[in-house]
């Protein structure tokens, strides 16, 4: 099998499987138990929760376990805006769904959304940011690399700009960059941030919501006082411990990895560039480990379903649109091409690719020509 979906999902980790069955096992007790062996679980969940905030080097942030991004994020952004009856929110038109679509019911609600272009390398403009930024702005919210096309946002100069504006909150889904790309601005700097635990060799089923401890967040789900009353409800210690170890595994090797990652999307690249049928429509200033191209008047998912019958696995997109027949929306507004964007392929890659499983894919890519 040749998997090329990372961006959608890792495996797991057999090191982060070992703690989670081990939490799991041990430390089965409800945290929220008075009784030791509960006061045990609360123990783990605790230090799982400080050492993530001492990695991140966020001490100054509250941290909440959620079952995935998805939550995390729509938490973190209905939890900001909704404390506010109406303001300008913004954010970018390539960001997840898990925000994009949080920002269309905010708008359908009455908020004033703005959403920022991306040039074609997939980047923001930052001089659009500044000209849509009002003393009412409440929210800003822009990722840091696209799953779709790999861009890595100039988050540091977001900051800056954001920081001007006391009213608004700064807002990056974290989710494609962590343990990935070694960042150029401080966790600490941003006011919410969201990361997800399988994209990282960590289960599925666990997520965090990072904010600053000012904020007073609009609570969403309602039910006890756990995890500040934001995600209420038993938490999984074992989930918590598990992603708080791929973390301490994964980041210190984010730069190492990095490397590797780059060497296999140049050997792709060059791969590609022979074959005059693909239109690449990621560009080398983004993140190696996503590099998305179409084959003209072939439809995506003809060609995933090609490969897969040679256990080849990549992606038309996020997993999580892929099932809708629709252009995909960062790549229209990549290349304004809606043929492309119905076309696109996305391949991802990890530190566990090897450029035999991309030379493989380069002969089978030969061949999808002809589907
Ligand atoms: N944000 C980004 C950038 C993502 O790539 C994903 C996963 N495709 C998510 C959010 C949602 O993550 P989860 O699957 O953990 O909900």
């Amino acid at each position: 099998m040749l998997y090329f979906d990372y961006t959608a999902t890792t495996p797991i980790d057999e090191e982060v499987l070992d703690t989670y069955l081990r939490v799991e096992k041990n430390l089965f007790a409800n945290s929220t138990s008075l009784h030791r062996l509960g006061q045990m679980s609360n123990h783990m969940y605790e230090k799982a929760s400080e050492e993530i905030k001492e990695l991140l080097q966020t001490p100054d942030h509250n941290l909440v376990f959620t079952a995935n991004a998805t939550e995390a994020n729509n938490l973190g952004i209905y939890g900001v805006v909704l404390k506010h009856a109406s303001g300008r929110i913004i954010t970018t038109k390539i960001e997840h769904p898990s925000v994009y679509e949080v920002f269309k019911d905010l708008e359908r609600k009455g908020y004033d959304a703005v959403y920022l272009d991306i040039d074609s390398e997939g980047m923001i403009d930052l001089q659009q940011l500044e000209n849509a930024m009002t003393k009412d702005t409440v929210l800003v919210s822009v990722m840091w690399v696209n799953n779709i096309i790999g861009s890595v946002q100039p988050l540091k100069k977001v900051i800056e700009i954001v920081k001007r504006y006391p009213k608004a909150k700064l807002h990056a889904d974290c989710v494609q960059g962590m343990g990935r790309i070694k960042p150029d601005f401080d966790f600490k700097e941003l006011d919410l941030l969201t990361l997800s635990g399988h994209k990282i060799y960590a289960p599925k089923g666990i997520g965090a919501l990072l904010y600053r401890r000012q904020i007073d967040l609009e609570k969403i789900l309602h039910g006890s006082d756990a995890q500040f009353g934001i995600k209420p409800g038993t938490i999984s210690v074992a989930l918590a411990a598990a992603l708080c170890k791929a973390l301490k595994k994964y980041l210190p090797q984010t730069v190492e990895h990095y490397r590797h990652v780059l060497e296999m999307n140049r050997h792709l690249r060059q791969g590609l560039a022979k074959l005059d049928y693909i239109v690449l429509n990621s560009t080398e200033n983004g993140s190696p480990y996503v590099v998305n191209f179409s084959i003209r008047g072939k439809n995506g998912e003809t060609v995933v379903h090609f490969l897969e019958k040679e256990q080849i696995y990549v992606s038309t997109g996020s997993a999580c649109s892929s099932k809708l027949k629709k252009p995909e929306r960062a790549v229209y507004f990549l290349t304004n091409d809606e043929e492309l964007a119905t076309s696109s392929i996305r391949v991802s890659l990890s530190h566990l690719t090897s450029k035999q499983e991309i030379d493989k894919l380069l002969e089978n890519l030969e061949k999808a020509k002809d589907v």
